[in-house]
């Protein structure tokens, strides 16, 4: 069901009281300085649309995870700080999450103007979802934004249970910019791709996205596998894969599933290794069943890249998640890097490409390919509950296009 968004909320309405605006400002800290405020600059543009419509802002977020008490070094006063430089335009803190000192402070918030609360996971309502911290924020004002597409996947006071005790009062939540956008391609991926749909799936494990591989492997035309993923396949096959990462209790899932989606699935035909996974590591190219018992799987090898590049040329959308090696270190980085770059290139021909997973999308941002993809992910484990079809509760909880 399409869920309303932020324009769809007369001006009348944002003018009226106050709105209510869910952001992720999870960022890192350094020292208590903001160290990577790409989070920050995300939200900058939905602050901005608020300020010129008149709006009196009160934006929430958590930091970390504080487990439900007050945390000093967690504490979102250096966000309000970095936001503030960021915005041109003053984004008062008030050390509280609710009760009385929020109240007081909201009411001095005016026309166009933002007030960010503390953390809102100093509280351990905020995780429990707890009614009636999720009513303290209602109570503020009858309008709810929610754009932070990270946390759609958890059910906390912030995200869903805020939302529906505004709408439960008469007021109405909403989906800001940056979740639209979210929704809207995830969910043309998964509702109406483009064939030939392909997905590009690697990383560490199998075992924190079987749901995406099994949901996935139901949709597209060809499935990739790539990363430490691979490499439990590998074994699967009978091959050798010496000192890699492997899950051993995942062998027989994978071995189903190469059984179920027959030629749709492609494995890498060869690899980097090397005696061990370092900066300093002399690299080999070999075929995969030439992997000797001292080796250790690093990355796809050259003939691996050609054969997922031609799938790539020819598909019409892409979805990727998780690197094809340990792109970390330079000497792990090509297949990552040059996926990267092939993805892009199918972009220019006429895909849609979307990339999801905080690792992915710091790969398509060193590959320098971020500008040349329709959509990079920034929700983690929500674009991942997403694409395996799962429901979020963030978004579920916002209200309906036609109500
Ligand atoms: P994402 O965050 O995009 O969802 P993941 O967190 O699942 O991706 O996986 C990323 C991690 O997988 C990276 O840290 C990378 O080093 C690691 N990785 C990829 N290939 C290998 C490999 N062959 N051996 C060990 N680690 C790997
Ligand atoms: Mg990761």
């Amino acid at each position: 069901m399409p869920k309303k968004s932020l324009a769809d909320v007369p001006a009348s309405a944002l003018t009226a009281g106050l709105t209510v605006v869910r952001f992720d400002l999870n960022a890192p800290l350094d020292d208590g300085q903001v160290s990577d405020d790409t989070r920050l600059r995300a939200v900058v543009p939905t602050l901005e649309t608020l300020r010129d419509a008149g709006a009196r802002s009160v934006l929430l977020s958590h930091l970390g995870r504080p487990e439900g008490r007050a945390v000093a070094e967690l504490s979102l006063r250096p966000v309000a700080e970095r936001l503030s430089e960021l915005t041109a335009a003053p984004v008062t803190f008030v050390p509280a999450v609710s009760g009385p000192e929020v109240e007081r402070a909201a009411r001095e918030v005016g026309p166009g103007e933002a007030l960010l609360l503390e953390n809102t996971r100093f509280l351990p309502g905020e995780t429990a979802n707890d009614p009636e911290l999720a009513a303290s924020w209602a109570s503020l004002g009858s309008v709810y934004v929610n754009d932070a597409f990270g946390a759609a996947h958890r059910a906390h006071a912030s995200t869903e249970g805020v939302a529906r005790a505004v709408r439960a009062d008469g007021g109405v939540a909403v989906a800001g910019p940056l979740m639209e956008r979210e929704l809207r391609f995830l969910g043309r991926v998964m509702t109406e791709p483009e064939r030939p749909f392909v997905a590009v799936l690697g990383g560490a494990k199998i075992s924190g996205k079987i749901d995406v591989v099994e949901a996935l492997l139901e949709r597209v035309d060809r499935l990739v596998i790539g990363g430490a993923m691979a490499n439990t396949f590998f074994l699967a096959l009978g091959l050798e894969t010496g000192g890699s990462l492997v899950e051993d209790d995942r062998v027989e899932l994978a071995r189903e599933l190469l059984e179920r989606a027959g030629d749709r699935l492609m494995l890498p035909i060869d690899v980097r290794v090397a005696d061990a996974l370092t900066e300093s590591a002399t690299v080999r190219e070999v075929e995969r069943s030439r992997v000797g018992s001292d080796d250790v799987i690093g990355d796809i090898g050259p003939m691996s890249l050609g054969m997922f590049a031609e799938v790539l040329a020819g598909a019409r959308t892409v979805v990727w998640n998780g690197p094809m090696g340990v792109f970390e270190m330079k000497n792990f980085a090509a297949g990552t890097v040059e996926l990267a770059e092939h993805v892009a290139q199918a972009t220019s021909a006429g895909a849609l490409t979307v990339v999801g997973g905080g690792d992915s999308a710091a790969a398509v941002r060193e590959a320098g390919v971020y500008d040349r993809i329709s959509h990079v992910s920034t929700g983690g484990g929500a674009s991942l509950e997403f694409l395996a079809g799962e429901r979020l509760p963030g978004v579920e909880a916002l209200s309906d296009s036609e109500d």
